[in-house]
């Protein structure tokens, strides 16, 4: 229900936690991040609040600056910890949080199955990730790539958002019918995901609103922007009136 993301310089994980607290408004079951230190990417989720997160998340030493953050509202699977978003790959390399519904995810994950994929929960969220991995194996391509395919083949509603530990410098977002907002920082050293631009705006003014069927390629000091069909485009920036 709620997207939430940083790469850049700072820590990831406050700002990650600030912004899902500000889309808490939304509403939501459960809630999880996962981030990237020193090509480890660790996954924590919990059903339940942002608090309760939080308070999961105090005992652990968690760092890096490159992260992203879920608050689920629960459409395929039961409100729980492994339904939770993010989640991971079989190898567990990819991370993905999504929002919105996959309508053909028991076809993909059956084909998927067949394939040896197992899956821990019961979420269409899941059923994308290990889909992603799947192509990227057959494949042999990039993270980008194997995402782009993969949206080729998936019919529904989604604002997503994919890390891996091989790409630690790399936030991937895409959208169709679900919203998804790109805060640009200075020099492009920094960037902000999220579903509104409620968690950006005391960052920067700066934002581009992501269109349907654009994936957005992110990295410290660059944004590019495809649509599924491969084709770039010129991202439209727009500047927020901070004093609103
Ligand atoms: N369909 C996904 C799920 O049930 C995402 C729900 C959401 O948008 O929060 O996990």
């Amino acid at each position: 229900c709620g997207i939430v993301a940083y790469l850049g310089e700072q820590e990831a994980c406050p700002i990650v936690l600030k912004g899902l607290k500000r889309l808490e408004y939304r509403g939501y079951d459960s809630a999880g991040v996962a981030l990237i230190h020193q090509n480890n990417l660790s996954v924590f989720k919990k059903k339940g609040k942002v608090t309760d997160l939080e308070k999961h998340l105090a005992d652990k030493a968690i760092t890096g600056s490159i992260g992203m953050g879920h608050t689920r509202w629960a459409t395929h699977g039961e409100p729980n910890d492994i339904n939770a978003h993010p989640h991971f790959s079989s190898d567990s390399r990819l991370a993905l949080i999504h929002n919105g519904i996959i309508e053909n995810y028991a076809t993909i994950r059956q084909e998927l199955m067949h394939k040896g994929h197992q899956f821990l929960g019961q979420t269409d969220s899941e059923v994308l990730v290990h889909f992603i991995e799947q192509i990227q194996k057959e494949n042999q391509c990039s993270l980008f790539e194997a995402v782009r395919i993969a949206l080729n083949e998936v019919v529904g509603a989604y604002a997503i958002v994919v890390m891996s530990a091989d790409d630690p410098n790399q936030l991937l977002a895409a959208r169709k019918s679900s919203p998804l907002v790109i805060g640009i920082g200075k020099d492009q050293k920094e960037f902000w995901l999220a579903s509104d631009a409620t968690p950006i705006i005391e960052y920067t003014n700066e934002v581009v609103y992501l269109d349907d069927h654009q994936i957005a390629i992110l990295q410290k000091g660059s944004m590019e922007i495809k649509d599924i069909s491969n084709v770039p485009t010129t991202p439209y920036i727009q500047y927020l009136d901070l004093t609103l």
